[in-house]
């Protein structure tokens, strides 16, 4: 058992690094996609080929680990240590790149919602009750927005 936990675990540590299709980012496509949402993914039209694009509400959503991209104050993010020279500027050079996507996003005219996905998805969890108030303050969100563009 123990070595079956072993390697869902690494499976889930090898997507977090290569960023793709990650679990995290399932859970709030499926989220979107129950809510009748349509998305484009991982669209090459924009810089940085963003997760979540929904080009209705001029929306990407950008779906982090907190790790990876040292979210602050987060006990899964940046007070998460490693004595890895490496790994430490891994990071800090993914939270760079975040700052460029960003701003070249919104020079476009895009609305940029980030997600953390360990401290606010809990992606390991079954059920979580964060995950639930936060996917639907997302909701809430993409409502005002659609409700701020008219005819758009
Ligand atoms: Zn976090």
């Amino acid at each position: 058992m123990a070595d079956v936990h072993d390697k869902k675990t690494r499976s889930y540590n090898m997507s977090q690094i290569k960023g793709m299709d990650t679990r995290p980012e399932m859970i709030v496509r499926k989220f979107l996609h129950a809510h009748g949402f349509r998305y484009s993914l991982h669209s090459k039209k924009l810089p940085g080929k963003p997760d979540i694009v929904l080009s209705k509400y001029k929306t990407i959503i950008d779906v982090r680990g907190c790790f990876w991209h040292l979210h602050k104050r987060c006990k899964f993010g940046d007070q998460v240590s490693t004595p890895s020279e490496k790994i430490t500027s891994r990071r800090e050079s993914a939270v760079e790149r975040d700052r460029i996507k960003v701003a070249k996003w919104k020079e476009k005219g895009w609305n940029v919602i980030v997600i953390w996905a360990e401290c606010e998805l809990e992606p390991r969890k079954k059920y979580s009750e964060g995950r639930e108030v936060n996917l639907n303050g997302l909701l809430k969100n993409l409502k005002n927005l659609k409700n701020d563009n008219p005819g758009k």
